[in-house]
């Protein structure tokens, strides 16, 4: 199953290319011999797209005859890992719109950063459990149904219903930019038509978790400091509602962020 930065390269360029997603598709439906496969997609190229499928463990090729992997079926079928529930059909769906920033209200966190919402038309409903790995920061909540990622200090959630909302702003020139780049990422995987690759895990340090929390070393979770109660969650050795302060209604931005943060440890 492909996990670090290599494989997950091989993947990408595996699947960049329309011949060898075409192939895949093919493949889905049995093995074929090569000879099969060049007939419907050409013998030029062919050796050359089967071995980059191989290498990236998509495809098996055995005696002249090709089929899929069982990690290529679960790519194509834009299944997640095991145990996990399949997602909505990516190759159906369409090119979003991001429009009007409907609103710009002052952060409850921070008074002099901003909080909107847009929309996101045609919503992607179960697409975005699929788009997941697009984020190097990213989680898919099925409790709210939503997709929510972070950068820097922003988090944005794209809503299954098209609703999409991010906090920590500088100004509407940010949210602007932030959104175009959003759409951008987004169409590129459905243009793709095929479920992301799985991602790389993006590593938290303790400083990171330590930056979100209260910083009072009240000593409530039981822990001599704040920064004790950082190392201890990142070893798993207490939980975030052990922290009480962060309940609080201005610590909710904090939360969220460390809710992001804590899926990646
Ligand atoms: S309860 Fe929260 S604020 Fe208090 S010391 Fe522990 S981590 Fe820090």
């Amino acid at each position: 199953m492909p996990g670090n930065p290599q494989e997950i390269k091989l993947v990408n360029n595996a699947i960049a290319n329309a011949t060898r997603r075409k192939i895949m598709n093919f493949l889905a439906e049995g093995e074929r011999t090569a000879e099969e496969i060049g007939e419907s997609f050409g013998k030029p190229m062919l050796d050359y797209h089967l071995k980059l499928l191989q290498q990236a463990n998509l495809v098996e090729v055995k005696e002249g005859t090709a089929g899929l992997t069982e990690y290529g079926r679960n790519f194509l079928e834009g299944k997640p890992e095991k145990g996990e529930e399949k997602g909505a059909d990516i190759s159906r769906a369409k090119p979003v719109e991001l429009t009007e920033i409907r609103q710009l209200l002052p952060c409850i966190a921070d008074s002099t950063k901003f909080r909107t919402i847009a929309s996101m038309t045609p919503p992607l409903g179960g697409v975005l459990k699929v788009l997941e790995p697009l984020f190097p920061r990213g989680r898919y909540s099925d409790r709210i149904g939503a997709l929510i990622t972070q950068k820097g200090e922003v988090i944005t959630t794209i809503y299954a219903t098209g609703k999409v909302t991010m906090t920590m702003v500088k100004n509407e020139g940010e949210a602007k930019e932030m959104l175009d780049s959003l759409k951008e990422t987004i169409n590129e995987a459905i243009a793709k038509g095929v479920a992301p690759a799985p991602r790389e895990k993006v590593r938290v340090e303790a400083m990171e978790i330590y930056n979100y929390l209260p910083k009072t070393d009240c000593k409530d979770c039981g822990e001599q400091s704040c920064y004790t109660f950082a190392i201890k969650l990142m070893a798993g050795e207490t939980s975030m509602d052990k922290c009480t302060p962060l309940k609080d209604s201005k610590y909710a931005v904090n939360q969220e962020h460390l809710q992001v943060l804590t899926a990646y440890i």
